[in-house]
């Protein structure tokens, strides 16, 4: 017995995808924004007051620039903006 997949919503194209599929982004309770990436070995990302975002690798790329981040994660400014595409960038390095 396998359960389905959990599926999640690409915040960028609105696409469905197996939640394995997609990068996550977690906003913190502080306002930070973290990469959880579901391929990584470290341990998730554990956010009970936060919000999640997902995205697939390639649209985070879109996403992620300055006046857009804003608007999908919902953040003030671009406070993390630069670390957010460093994390992105070890994690994909294809990107
Ligand atoms: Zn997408």
């Amino acid at each position: 017995m396998s359960k389905p997949p959990a599926l999640r919503c690409c915040q960028a194209c609105r696409k469905i995808e197996p939640k394995k599929e997609l990068l996550r982004l977690v906003r913190l309770p502080d306002g930070e924004i973290v990469f959880d990436d579901p391929m990584a070995e470290k341990p998730r990302v554990k956010c009970p007051n936060g919000r999640s975002y997902s995205f697939h690798r390639e649209c985070a790329k879109k996403a992620l620039v300055p006046g857009k981040v804003a608007h999908f994660l919902k953040v003030e400014g671009n406070r993390n903006l630069e670390d957010l595409l460093d994390q992105m960038k070890k994690m994909s390095p294809s990107l």
